[in-house]
């Protein structure tokens, strides 16, 4: 059994108190019926029975979560809550740049949304809103971010973005290895594990029934949609899937996601090291590695950073080794390190990891099943805290049959890109990413990436997926 509770310091934060401990909800006994049946009690599943709630308050709303709710990647994520301003290239190439457009206003409009709901609802999510900055961590990575500013300008948004050069970048956090980079007011992050247990609490009070320690074993599209569990069934109308990475398992979506871990790290405090190198407003920091590394401090003084693309799953199996994992979560360490070497001497007092489920276009999406009563939301790719709001409201209006401008958003029913079956997929995703880190880290050291590494990590995107780089 995983010990997540523990080595994951935002859940060990948020757990420490009572608030966000919440009521009990006990596991499922014996069989019940609802109107809409949600799997899942992550952000997905969550902002899905909440926005259920708010536009039909009578609606009876059923959550079976396998866990306790947020202790999945929801609970554990680095907090950064970003609309879709790094996918700008992409999302002009899949869907043209009115498509492109509608679908960043919404999710810009999902991170506004989002701070509104945490102060309406009092949950103390340590909400900052002071955006992010994207840097070149090695030469390498230099301008890496041009794509993304130039598609914007074309969508009509490229006010959005501020171009730093390395003196300004300096002035957001001193760091030997930054070169330059680019600015995004609109963002912010949260202590992800406050913001689900919050939800979670938000959601009991508006009657959401919600039963813990529950997995779903056996499901039936119907209708009615039917969920067996090892202690009862539930039997509704609606049903939604916010499984997230776990859906990799599920013959359904098999070919649509595949499973990557990412992996954290989290210093002791030391607000003195911070003010040192001059971060001490709450921006959020990503570089420009394929393997993304992403970084963001604490009101207590503490940097929390992540390293992408780290460990694979096979046919979708996600076992321990996605919570702790030695040399994923060193590698996060030692680029907190690299970056800021005044670091090296304060204790780590976290490490822990959890799945994502990457989209072949990078993109999540919205879709039903054929029959027409199982909605799910997929392929975050590590971008889903502020996105999976967006989504709650696009699956709770599909539930309840309602079309409107988010459902009509051109990433519902879209077609994923499908990956091999396997075996093909994990030997070739975990190549495929082996090459990209190892491409990556050579340029990091200055050096040229060999031929074969630089063709391998490149494949992906040669074979039209909007992955590595
Ligand atoms: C280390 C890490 C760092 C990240 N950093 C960021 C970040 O900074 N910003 C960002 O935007 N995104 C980030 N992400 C991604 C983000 O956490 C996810 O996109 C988001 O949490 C997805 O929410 P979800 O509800 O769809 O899925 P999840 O949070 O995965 O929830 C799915 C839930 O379904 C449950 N479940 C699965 N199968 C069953 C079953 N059979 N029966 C019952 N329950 C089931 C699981 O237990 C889980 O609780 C990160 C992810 C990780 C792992």
């Amino acid at each position: 059994m995983s010990d997540i509770r523990e080595r994951c310091w935002w859940l060990r934060e948020a757990m420490a108190h009572p608030e966000f401990v919440g009521e009990p909800a006990p596991a499922l006994r014996g069989d019940t019926n609802a109107d809409v049946l949600i799997i899942g009690g992550g952000y997905t599943g969550l902002w899905t029975a909440w926005q259920l709630k708010r536009t039909a308050p009578g609606i009876d709303v059923v959550v079976l979560e396998r866990d306790e709710c947020g202790f999945g990647p929801s609970g554990r994520n680095g907090g950064f809550i970003n609309g879709y301003y790094d996918h700008a290239e992409t999302l002009l190439e899949l869907f043209g740049a009115d498509g492109a457009r509608a679908i960043m206003a919404a999710g810009a409009r999902s991170v506004r949304d989002l701070a509104a709901w945490m102060a309406e609802h009092a949950v103390d999510a340590w909400f900052r809103q002071d955006g992010y900055i994207g840097v070149a961590s090695s030469a390498a990575q230099e301008g890496a971010w041009r794509g993304a500013i130039t598609a914007a300008t074309t969508i009509g948004i490229g006010d959005r973005y501020r171009e730093l050069g390395a003196a300004e970048v300096a002035g957001f956090a001193r760091s030997p290895v930054f070169n330059g980079g680019y600015f995004v007011a609109d963002g912010g992050n949260v202590q992800p594990a406050r913001l689900a247990r919050g939800l979670r609490r938000v959601c009991m009070e508006a009657g959401v029934r919600l039963h813990e320690h529950t997995p779903v074993s056996a499901f039936r599209s119907g209708p009615p949609a039917e969920a067996r569990t090892p202690s009862g069934a539930v039997r509704a109308g609606q049903a939604v899937l916010g499984i997230g990475a776990w859906a990799g398992g599920w013959r359904q979506f098999r070919r649509s996601i595949v499973t990557r871990a990412s992996f954290m790290a989290i210093t002791a405090p030391a607000p003195d090291r911070l003010a040192e190198i001059g971060w001490t407003s709450g921006v959020g920091i990503c570089d420009m590695r394929a393997t993304l590394r992403y970084l963001r401090t604490t009101p207590d003084g503490r940097i929390a950073l992540g390293v992408g693309g780290e460990r694979g799953a096979w046919s979708g199996r996600i076992d321990d080794r996605f919570d702790r994992d030695e040399a994923g979560t060193q590698h996060a360490v030692d680029a907190i390190h690299r970056f800021f070497p005044s670091f090296r001497d304060v204790p780590i007092e976290g490490r822990w990891g959890g799945p994502i489920d990457v989209a072949g276009t990078h993109t999540p999406y919205a879709g039903t099943l054929p029959g027409g009563n199982v909605h799910y939301a997929l392929g975050y790719t590590g971008n889903g805290v502020g996105p999976s709001h967006l989504f709650g409201r696009i699956l709770a209006a599909r539930a309840l049959g309602i079309e409107n401008e988010l459902t009509r958003l051109p990433f519902v029913d879209m077609q994923p890109k499908r990956f091999p079956p396997e075996p093909l997929r994990s030997i070739g995703v975990a190549i495929a990413n082996e090459a990209t880190v190892r491409r990556d880290d050579a340029l990091d050291a200055g050096r040229r990436p060999g031929r074969l590494i630089d063709f391998v990590a490149r494949l992906p995107r040669r074979l039209g997926y909007h992955l590595g780089p």
